[in-house]
């Protein structure tokens, strides 16, 4: 079914990545959280020694870190190794389509996308539709890999100096845990986890996650009349009372939204996983506002619920615009290769927004893939090329900047 030599060789490289499953593990606290990223960590470590990169280093957390030496200037790339646990991780059938336009139909699904109308006469990577394709992220530790490649083949001076690095478990938002910013020693960054062609993003949700926790009152439902408080039902009214136009199936583009990921409990005890998005501070705060007095509405008996902050992120914006050049030079090197930059902000967070937090401009370049952490997710191959010389120019500007 494959047709290997046709292939752009980034692909072919990202089929062979794709064919180990590197799915997160939500429920392991060991970093890597799966057995599959430190092995695909490991194969990168002895492709990038065999290309002549330099530093190149694995740490016992599974962070995968090279130098390729360049003139002045270092700017960092990055792609991480896990896969979403949102649908099944492999084994990964991948199949190659000559693209003609509409649906692909696939053994186990179907793909339609709308952006892929652009993409006909091009190769289409998909799964058999039964599994993720991988294309979030390993697209862009191909497109990575390549570009370092190209890079080392080089004489040095051509080029800025590239620091990579390849985190693990960046889905269960864990990806710059194990990152030494200090060693990693960039002043501008990027990461290679965008989607369709052109796609540029510098702008992405303030994220607040929540844990609460209703505490409710047991007793035999025959005689519970006056005296039960059940935390599962007082769980489902707060669902229920959450504004119908501020969720995610309801909002898009620039509007944030409140979302309840995941209910467990009984009559005693409820905990409920809330996440809060926007793209203001004030919005989230807001919306942060507007769950304590909702709970407070409703679980009224005092101190019987409770409400703890579990992790989030910034905006990366701010400290994008604090260093404009790192944007700039995206906008250029997509214009050299004849691609038109499509920027719009990120409803999520990258690596990049914690980049962010300490200083670090960090856009997101895009893969040249779509409809990422579904069954229906897709490589377009020209693209994926694109992506890659859209780097290899990229850090001839830094060189020159
Ligand atoms: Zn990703």
């Amino acid at each position: 079914m494959i047709e290997m030599k046709k292939l752009p060789r980034v692909s072919q490289r990202f089929i062979r990545y794709i064919k180990i499953n590197t799915q997160a593990n939500p429920l392991a606290q060991e970093s890597p959280s799966s057995p599959g990223q430190m092995q695909l960590a490991e194969l990168l470590v002895r492709e990038l020694e065999a290309m002549g990169a330099a530093e190149v280093e694995l740490t016992p957390h599974g962070v995968v870190l090279a130098t390729i030496p360049g003139a002045s200037q270092t700017i960092g790339l990055l792609a991480h190794l896990d896969t979403s646990p949102q649908a099944p991780g492999g084994p990964v059938n991948p199949m190659v389509h000559e693209y003609r336009g509409g649906e692909i139909v696939l053994p186990y699904g179907r793909i339609a996308n709308p952006i892929l109308e652009k993409a006909v006469g091009c190769q289409v990577i998909t799964s058999d539709g039964s599994t993720l394709l991988g294309a979030d992220n390993k697209a862009g530790i191909a497109a990575i890999m390549e570009a370092a490649e190209r890079l080392l083949a080089e004489p040095a001076e051509n080029h800025a100096t590239v620091r990579i690095a390849f985190t693990p478990d960046e889905e269960l938002g864990r990806g710059t845990d194990h990152l030494d910013l200090n060693s990693f020693g960039v002043k501008a960054a990027y990461t290679v986890d965008g989607g369709s062609l052109g796609e540029l993003e510098w702008e992405n949700f303030y994220a607040q996650n929540l844990k609460v926790a209703i505490e409710g009152r047991s007793i035999h439902p025959g005689s519970a009349y006056g005296r039960m408080v059940n935390a599962v039902r007082l769980a489902g009214v707060f669902c229920a009372s959450l504004p119908a136009t501020a969720l995610p199936e309801t909002t898009r583009e620039r509007a944030g939204f409140i979302h309840v990921d995941a209910v467990r409990g009984d009559v005693e005890r409820t905990e409920l996983d809330v996440i809060i998005r926007d793209f203001t501070r004030e919005g989230l705060a807001e919306k942060r506002k507007l769950v304590e007095n909702l709970l407070a509405g409703i679980v009224t008996a005092p101190g019987s619920f409770h409400l703890q902050e579990a992790g989030g992120y910034l905006n990366m914006k701010a400290a994008v615009a604090a260093q404009p050049k790192a944007l700039e030079l995206a906008r250029q090197a997509m214009e050299r290769v004849g691609v038109e930059p499509v920027e719009k902000p990120i409803r999520g967070g990258t690596d990049g927004a914690k980049l962010a937090e300490a200083g670090i401009p960090c856009p997101n370049l895009f893969t040249g893939g779509g409809d990422f952490h579904s069954r229906a997710e897709w490589l377009v191959a020209q693209w994926h090329e694109l992506a890659v010389e859209v780097l290899v120019e990229l850090t001839r500007l830094w060189k020159d900047s």
